[in-house]
């Protein structure tokens, strides 16, 4: 089938990569003049499944999205600049302290891929001194999500500058908006809102040099590349630019330091990256089929991934190659599928 993906972002190459590997003719329509040029451009993205304290329909999709992952990324390893350093997140608040436990006993992930440690382990793991106990990832860290957009579209028809405005026009055997909050433009009614957020790139020196695990304590930190450390993120529910602002790296590294005071320092800022994040009301991505034009062509919709593109996108690219191909779903049953 020759399917018209809109949007060259995380969620549109995902779907391009797999549907291709399943022998399909993928076609990528970008709006601007590069892939991942939405949210998706960070130079370092931390890859984490969503806990809840249950096993419930969250963690499957997680689980699964997780451990399909880390199959793409090692075949992706020298492309996308992976480094599955370990996750360690705080246990800094009363709500993790009830939720962390409940997951690593619910979810039953292997000892070697989630448990929880001290303090003092944690120090160790991390290679500086961290505060409290945490829920530690052994097998999460991060990627590159520019390039895993690059690895992912290789090989794929990909046509830029082309800001889609009429799906009737497109010449295909089905559509997939990947188009994040641009799917509103066609249909106006999606339950998805924006929400801004912003990274601060800063140079790798005095004792965030020792990090050697990402870390994550509503914000989060990430070991050097290149010599360069990620701190994130801003979160604004009420902005929707993306244009770059001076007090989100004084937060994000307000929030770094307070977190893990042992970083406390004046930072050289290297860089930094503001986006929209696409969300929806359960914090959950919106995947299924949409619609269906002229009583033939189907319309597919990936978007509203949140603060976990990484992971949820290629799980939805998955579920969708599932319904095109009328397969039982790949991962699992899950109601994160919402037909409308
Ligand atoms: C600051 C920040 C930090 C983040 N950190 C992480 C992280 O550490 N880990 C993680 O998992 N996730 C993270 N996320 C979330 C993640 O980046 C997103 O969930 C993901 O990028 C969404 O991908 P997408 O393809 O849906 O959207 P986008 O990347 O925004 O792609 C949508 C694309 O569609 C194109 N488009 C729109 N309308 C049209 C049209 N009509 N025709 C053609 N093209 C169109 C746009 O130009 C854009 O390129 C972060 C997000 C932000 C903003």
């Amino acid at each position: 089938m020759k399917i018209a993906i809109i949007g060259g972002g995380l969620a549109g190459t995902a779907c391009a990569y797999v549907l291709k590997n399943a022998g399909h003719e993928p076609v990528i329509f970008e709006a601007s003049d590069s892939l991942a040029s939405g949210a998706s451009g960070n130079k370092i993205g931390l890859y984490n499944p969503r806990f809840t304290a249950q096993k419930d329909k969250v963690a499957e999709f997680y689980s699964s999205a997780f451990f399909k992952a880390l199959e793409v990324f090692e075949k992706a390893k020298s492309e996308i600049d992976w480094n599955p350093c370990g996750a360690l997140h705080l246990i800094n608040d009363e709500k993790k302290q009830k939720r962390f436990p409940k997951t690593v006993e619910s979810w039953e992930w292997s000892d070697q891929d989630m448990h929880l440690v001290s303090a003092t382990e944690a120090s160790k793991i991390s290679g500086i001194e961290i505060p409290n106990d945490a829920l530690y990832l052994p097998r999460s860290g991060f990627v590159s999500p520019a390039k895993l957009c690059t690895y992912y579209a290789k090989d794929v028809d990909t046509q830029f500058n082309q800001k889609i405005e009429n799906l009737e026009d497109l010449e295909c055997d089905a559509i997939i908006l990947a188009c994040g909050m641009g799917a509103k433009h066609f249909y106006p009614e999606l339950p998805i809102k924006p929400v801004r957020g912003q990274v601060t790139y800063v140079q790798s020196e005095g004792n965030l040099q020792n990090l050697k695990c990402t870390i994550g304590y509503g914000g989060y930190v990430a070991p050097s590349l290149n010599g360069v450390h990620c701190i994130g993120s801003t979160f604004q529910r009420w902005l929707d630019h993306s244009d770059l602002l001076d007090e989100d790296n004084d937060s994000n590294i307000q929030k770094c330091v307070q977190n893990l005071p042992v970083l406390d320092r004046e930072y050289k800022i290297t860089d930094q990256k503001a986006g929209i994040r696409t969300t929806s009301k359960d914090h959950m991505p919106i995947i299924g089929q949409i619609d269906q034009i002229n009583g033939k062509i189907p319309v597919f919709i990936s978007t509203a991934h949140g603060s976990h593109g990484i992971l949820s996108s290629l799980a939805a690219a998955n579920i969708l190659e599932g319904l095109i191909n009328n397969k039982e779903n790949q991962i699992d049953s899950v109601v994160t599928v919402k037909h409308f």
